[in-house]
């Protein structure tokens, strides 16, 4: 395979991993522990990309996700737990009682309990005339959710894997089958008029997968919507970083290999398979089969000619375009700031016309409620962030930069304020991300957090799994099915070190 080079390879990896996100980790210590011997290049110094963390102060930071579903301990979509098992370690987590406190327009101001039972009676409390819809609509997404939850979530484009999935649990098989091109907006309209409920049902979608309800795709609101209830949401001990922490140990004990501060810059393809990487200082690492967690985006415009891009890769951006960044504040406060019985997770909205606007929709998240340990006593973390895009954050000056920050950053306090009153006051600590910060830091096109339909889409039809046009490389990550989120690229990291393992053999 590697004859034409003018110098043949030292050694050959099984696999080359490019970038340790969640996605890229779990692929790597999937293969790992299968026995592949697998590099993997991290641009960054640390790992787990977005859902990594940073230190500054005493205060220890989560860069983005902190309200993490697949830690649970049971059934088969706790694939956080399972990553970590496959290399023989673990978490310890803190369960959060509450999913999310919303604060919306119109005065609905409720908490979605991990109780399920607690959280219909707060909903149906608002919307006492819409009952039997709300538990129809739900009760249809724990369907699509009993049905994911009984089978071993792995490659998609395995047939024996299928088959073997099919005759084990037909009616879970037929059920998915069912859903797969639905959006959650066409179930939820079937049970529910109130037109203020259906806006409740888009900004339960539109909080993790920015989009609507009715280009959310039913499998994934049927997870989101079920498994807070069953798994739950549970933070991690000492910070969301600890798990792509606890993936790398996992994977080094393993015999696999990563390497930081290890920017690939080129995929090297010999008569039209991918065969090796290049990074920015010239090296060169060669292996059987090439992963990128790069965004899709960013691996076939970047990392490969773009005049080249394979027309499955033209097809796929007609149907998804890349959808904002986030402008984040990461705030340390007394305290005396947050009333108690304050929650960790909070959405809020003032204007239902606003939420997918540029600083609608504001996420908030307090983990030192979970763990305190991650600030200073008498002290915590606000993570604050909202949609922005790059093209606002472009061509001014370092100055023009820095004061558009900084309004930007009182903006989000004065509404934070509105649930917070005496913040300012309380203010011990203040950093500001943009779009642009987003990208360099987390080496994302855009600083986009993934992909979202251009129009209404077939559910999850049109997401591509891992193996693409180019023989030897594979994408993983939240460009490929099933999405954002870190449960969802941890499943499309199983999938992708479950083909691996079957292309090579392990
Ligand atoms: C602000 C914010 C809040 C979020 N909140 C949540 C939440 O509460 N819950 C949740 O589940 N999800 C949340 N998410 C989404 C979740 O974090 C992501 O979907 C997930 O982490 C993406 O994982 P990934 O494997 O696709 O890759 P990424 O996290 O994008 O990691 C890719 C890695 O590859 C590296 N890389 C890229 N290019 C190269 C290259 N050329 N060479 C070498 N290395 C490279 C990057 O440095 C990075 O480390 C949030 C995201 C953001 C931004």
């Amino acid at each position: 395979m590697f004859t034409n080079f003018s110098t043949p390879p030292s050694s050959v990896f099984d696999v080359i991993v490019i970038g340790s996100g969640i996605g890229g980790l779990v692929t790597a210590t999937q293969l790992a522990a299968k026995g592949a011997q697998v590099l993997v290049l991290e641009s960054y110094l640390i790992p787990g990309g977005s859902a990594g963390s940073f230190e500054s102060q005493g205060y220890r930071f989560d860069v983005g996700a902190s309200m993490i579903f697949g830690f649970g301990n049971k059934g088969t979509t706790n694939l956080l737990t399972r990553a970590l098992s496959a290399v023989n370690t673990s978490l310890e987590t803190i369960p959060d009682p509450v999913q999310i406190h919303y604060h919306l327009p119109q005065g609905l101001n409720l908490k979605v309990e991990r109780d399920y039972d607690k959280f219909l009676q707060n909903l149906i409390a608002y919307f006492p005339h819409e009952s039997t819809g709300i538990r129809r609509f739900y009760n249809e997404c724990w369907r699509v959710f009993n049905c994911l939850n009984q089978i071993d979530l792995l490659s998609l484009e395995e047939p024996r894997y299928l088959l073997r999935v099919f005759l084990q649990h037909p009616l879970a098989c037929l059920g998915l089958a069912k859903y797969l091109p639905l959006n959650a907006g066409d179930v939820a309209r079937r049970y529910i008029q109130d037109p203020q409920l259906l806006k409740f049902i888009d900004m339960e979608c539109y909080c993790w997968s920015v989009v609507p309800a009715d280009m959310t795709p039913m499998i994934n609101a049927g997870m989101v919507f079920s498994d807070r209830h069953y798994g739950g949401v549970n933070y991690p001990k000492g910070g969301v970083g600890q798990i792509a922490q606890k993936l790398v140990q996992g994977l080094e004990k393993a015999g696999g290999t990563i390497k930081y501060q290890a920017k690939v810059t080129k995929i090297l393809t010999e008569n039209g398979r991918a065969v090796g990487v290049q990074l920015a200082n010239g090296t060169t690492y060669y292996g059987k089969r090439i992963v990128s967690n790069a965004t899709r985006w960013d691996t076939f415009e970047k990392l490969l000619p773009v005049e080249k891009m394979p027309r499955n890769e033209k097809n796929w951006q007609q149907r998804y375009e890349k959808s904002p960044s986030f402008l984040s504040l990461h705030l340390g406060v007394k305290q005396s700031v947050l009333p108690t019985g304050t929650e960790c997770h909070h959405i809020i909205l003032e204007d239902w016309h606003k939420m997918m606007a540029p600083e609608g929709t504001l996420f908030v998240s307090i983990p030192t409620l979970l763990d305190p340990n991650l600030a200073p006593e008498g002290y915590h973390i606000i993570h604050a962030f909202t949609p922005h895009w790059i093209d606002d954050w472009q061509g001014m000056s370092a100055q023009e930069y820095e004061v558009k920050k900084e309004a930007a950053a009182w903006r989000i306090i004065d509404r934070l304020e509105q649930i917070f009153p005496g913040l300012d006051g309380g203010l011990d600590y203040l950093e500001v991300g943009t779009p642009r910060t987003h990208r360099r830091f987390l080496g994302r096109v855009d600083g986009s957090y993934g992909p979202i339909p251009r129009r209404k889409l077939w559910g999850l039809l049109g997401m591509p799994f891992n193996r693409t046009s180019i023989s030897g490389l594979y994408c993983v990550g939240d460009s490929t099915f099933p999405g954002q989120g870190l449960n969802a690229v941890a499943f499309s990291g199983f999938a992708c070190a479950h083909r691996i393992a079957v292309d090579l053999g392990f």
